[in-house]
């Protein structure tokens, strides 16, 4: 298959000047790091129009994820499993982000067919593959809800103003070529007082650093941008947000940045 691919400046500072990281590309994927603010991305993502059928996450993450168990040790594929095994037991995350987030209606950017948030939240999402959207707009209707679907940066400016009591932003921010955009969204479509949730793949990491290219945040085309809490906090900033980083004590040790973006009650 032949994707439709498009190329950018830095998606931080729209500088041109980038330096590829060929120790990181891999194929037709080029990753770049921005000459001026050190932003790394990819320079090459695929288009819109290409990720709401062929390219979808539901596809790629499978044959990705093939690819990955043929290369893992036994040792390394039990750990996989383990850790699968304990996203399974936790504790419902609702009670969770219940806490973070207050109750009331929830938009949950990049959902997938899946609906995480029941009473008392009422669930709404956005979702770019048709046939996830399609799945998921059933299941939140029933709900009280609803799902839009489309490209996040550009659905979110035909919401209402000022409309939802929060927004979760779980492992999709990596995936959106206009993140910048899509957070202004956020804060216009949240309403005063409002809070969003974040988690990002930490390109600064230690595991990054001493796993190189085997790093399990690199996956080819899905991951577009690779945050550092740095970069994270300058773009919620920018688009107005307050920005918590809620793993902050041993954040070098972990490989996922969480955020808790907060829109100010004056505004
Ligand atoms: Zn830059």
């Amino acid at each position: 298959m032949n994707p439709q691919t498009t190329y950018r400046n830095c998606p931080a500072c729209n500088s041109t000047a980038v330096l590829g990281l060929e120790k990181f590309s891999k194929d037709i994927w080029k990753i770049a790091e921005c000459s001026v603010c050190h932003f790394v991305f990819l320079e090459n993502p695929v288009k819109y129009k290409a990720l709401e059928e062929d390219f979808s996450w539901e596809k790629t993450f499978w044959l990705e994820d093939g690819e990955r168990k043929k290369k893992r040790g036994m040792v390394k594929r039990a750990a996989y499993y383990l850790r699968i095994l304990g996203y399974t037991l936790k504790a419902n995350p609702q009670t969770k982000y219940l806490k973070l987030l207050g109750a009331g209606s929830i938009l949950d950017i990049g959902c997938g067919d899946v609906v995480r948030w029941t009473a008392p939240f009422i669930p709404f999402g956005i979702e770019v593959s048709k046939h996830l959207h399609a799945l998921a707009d059933a299941k939140m209707r029933a709900l009280g809800g609803e799902c839009y679907q489309g490209s996040g940066a550009e659905i979110i400016f035909k919401l209402k103003k000022n409309h939802f009591d929060s927004v979760m932003m779980h492992s999709y921010l990596e995936h959106e070529i206009q993140y910048r955009e899509l957070l202004e969204g956020c804060f216009r479509c949240l309403k005063p007082g409002g809070k969003a949730f974040v988690r990002v793949p930490n390109y600064g990491s230690l595991n990054r650093r001493v796993s190189g290219a085997k790093w399990p945040g690199f996956r080819y085309p899905d991951h577009v941008n690779y945050f550092t809490q740095h970069s994270l906090r300058a773009a919620a900033q920018e688009a107005g947000f307050q920005c918590k980083i809620t793993n902050k004590a041993k954040i070098w040790l972990d490989d996922n940045i969480q955020a808790l973006l907060t829109k100010p009650a004056t505004t």
